[in-house]
């Protein structure tokens, strides 16, 4: 699978604030709505293991190992997040940067 990786800020997660300092979605059919950050697709908090996958491929709570990362949960979707491919959630954009892109054999656990 093609293996990226995200954190909460608003480049990756395509939010802004308003000039009174108020999250809301930068894009889409919800741009301008409030926005929860750091609040995954599952309505949990986002934290080290979790992943975002297309959730028609791989659905919410599959655990997964992915090799360099270790083990995760999918619990998060993302737009551009579709067919054979996971996000991974690091606390800072400096290391999901430097994960990168990377094409890996993703171990499906326990759907
Ligand atoms: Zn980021």
């Amino acid at each position: 699978m093609v293996v990226t990786g995200y954190c909460p800020c608003g480049e990756c997660c395509s939010w802004r604030r308003t000039w009174y300092g108020r999250a809301v979605v930068a894009k889409g059919p919800n741009a301008g709505q409030p926005k929860a950050v750091g609040i995954t697709a599952s309505g949990q908090r986002a934290g080290r293991g979790t992943i975002a996958a297309d959730i028609t491929v791989l659905p919410m709570r599959t655990q997964l190992y992915v090799p360099g990362y270790g083990y995760g949960t999918v619990a998060d979707t993302g737009g551009a997040i579709q067919g054979r491919r996971l996000d991974l959630f690091f606390s800072t954009h400096q290391l999901a940067r430097q994960w990168g892109v990377k094409r890996l054999n993703v171990r499906v656990l326990k759907p």
